[in-house]
């Protein structure tokens, strides 16, 4: 966690600096809609404490944390009701993931069929 920059966006999120469209909140994790939603339904969850990407989150979190942003995840799957039609999770990490934003965060995106994995370049 020592280079956690706490001026990236969703830090201010949670800090309340800065609005955002909650879809559900537990003890360790927060999740709210995208800014730029890239799918019918484009929500994010983070966790609440202050992990940069996945590699911090699996060598710093505890058990706990770890589990209960899994669950957490799948918390926004039954509340948005796509178990049965279907979901992507992605989670970005570093240059080649093109992770933008330093504050680990879940993707979840369903609400139509969202072709391959990725983009043919
Ligand atoms: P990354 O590329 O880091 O995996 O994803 C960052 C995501 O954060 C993008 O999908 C982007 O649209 C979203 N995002 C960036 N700024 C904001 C913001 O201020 N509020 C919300 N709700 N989402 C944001």
């Amino acid at each position: 966690m020592s280079d956690y920059n706490d001026e990236n966006i969703f830090s201010k999120i949670l800090k309340k600096e800065l609005p955002c469209r909650e879809v559900f909140s537990d003890k360790n994790n927060i999740s709210f809609e995208d800014i730029n939603p890239q799918a019918p339904i484009h929500s994010l969850i983070i966790p609440r404490n202050k992990f940069k990407d996945f590699n911090d989150f699996i060598k710093d979190g505890t058990d706990e944390e770890l589990a209960s942003f899994l669950k957490s995840i799948f918390n926004v799957v039954k509340k948005k009701k796509v178990q049965e039609s279907g979901y992507r999770i992605i989670i970005n990490c570093g240059d080649d993931g093109n992770q933008e934003v330093p504050h680990l965060h879940a993707h979840l995106l369903a609400g139509r069929n969202l072709g391959n994995i990725l983009t043919k370049h």
